[in-house]
């Protein structure tokens, strides 16, 4: 793995509390004998100019981790989720919710980000928030498959399982997923597992190359173990592997969820929800000249927050939603406060 090299642009307002939580990262990951510098860089110019340069707004931070460190931050980072250590550090700051979602979300998310393919930032969102909310508990999914893969995920996390029975259980699992969203008929032969998978990415069901990838990888470390008795696989992988598909199988339940719930009640009065792409509709401003054509093309492709596609539901949390009473930012705007929360 190469060396880390991030860097973090920030507001003068967030300053003093990104501050605090990059020295909270620093600190933790020293516990884990990973080096995470942290340093404001200015570019080598006259010391006249270094001055002005430190009044400058946004402000660059650079955080580091040599390359001999790369693994142990990885695997760090998934300490703090699956502790939920971010929720943790937030209930020791004042202005919790601000610092959470100015400060500690966009900086945990960039490193997330150049740590793993998939992220998922609503779930991210949550889970910093809300890290009570027990998510990374057991009981939370509604549809069978997540229940199940949780129950595997729980047993690996408390060792009950070695990594490859986990990725064996997986393995089947996600076998019997794809089989069924295909409408695989009971005692038909089954086509071979990444030719399934691709078929799930034709269909739209597997949408992402990241998560295609994520399926075969894990049935080929399967059948790697089976055929040639290579079983040990790198904690970290499996780590990287489990957190990744949990993450998958938390948005798919949240994506059901918010296709089955159509409409909301604002203000006393109950509206069908905004389907993404619909949106150019329910804006509370004028708009810009070009900007439908401008919005088809950026709709065509999935939302830039929850990922779903043209013409479904947004799920919980998602910025782009816009509300169907007032027309403004479904999050942002005040017509919840009436919402019986139905
Ligand atoms: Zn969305
Ligand atoms: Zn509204």
């Amino acid at each position: 793995m190469l060396a880390l090299d991030v860097t973090i642009a920030i507001s003068e307002h967030s300053y003093q509390s990104a501050k605090a939580f990059l020295d909270f990262l620093r600190r933790a990951a020293r516990k884990h004998s990973i080096t995470l510098s942290v340093s404001e860089q200015f570019p080598v110019v006259s010391a006249d100019a270094q001055e002005m340069l430190r009044f400058k707004w946004p402000r660059d931070i650079n955080v580091s981790v040599p390359d001999k460190d790369r693994e142990s931050f990885d695997l760090f980072l998934q300490e703090l989720l699956l502790n939920q250590g971010l929720y943790y550090y937030l209930c020791t700051v004042s202005h919790r919710r601000e610092v959470a979602k100015s400060v500690v979300y966009p900086i945990f998310q960039q490193l997330l980000e150049s740590n793993f393919k998939v992220t998922y930032p609503s779930l991210l969102r949550r889970h910093i928030l809300e890290g009570s909310r027990e998510s990374l508990m057991a009981g939370q999914f509604v549809e069978e498959t997540g229940q199940e893969y949780e129950a595997l995920f729980q047993q690996w996390k408390l060792r009950m399982i070695s990594g490859y029975e986990f990725i064996r259980g997986v393995d089947d699992l996600l076998n019997g997923f794809v089989l069924l969203q295909l409408e695989h008929k009971k005692g038909d032969p089954s086509p071979k597992f990444n030719r399934m998978v691709g078929e799930c990415g034709r269909k739209d069901i597997l949408r992402t190359k990241e998560i295609r990838k994520l399926f075969n990888l894990v049935h080929s470390l399967r059948t790697r173990g089976l055929h040639r008795l290579e079983r040990e696989i790198p904690d970290s992988e499996v780590s990287q592997i489990a957190l990744q598909l949990y993450w998958y199988f938390e948005y798919l339940d949240d994506y059901w969820k918010a296709q089955d719930r159509k409409t909301v009640i604002r203000r006393g009065k109950r509206y069908r929800r905004v389907r993404y792409g619909d949106e150019i509709r329910y804006l509370n401003f004028p708009i810009p000249e070009g900007y439908q054509a401008e919005w088809e093309k950026i709709s065509s492709g999935p939302c830039g927050d929850c990922g779903v596609i043209s013409g479904e539901l947004h799920l919980d949390g998602c910025d782009m939603e816009r509300c169907p009473c007032c027309s403004g930012q479904y999050l942002g705007c005040e017509c919840a406060v009436e919402d019986s929360g139905e």
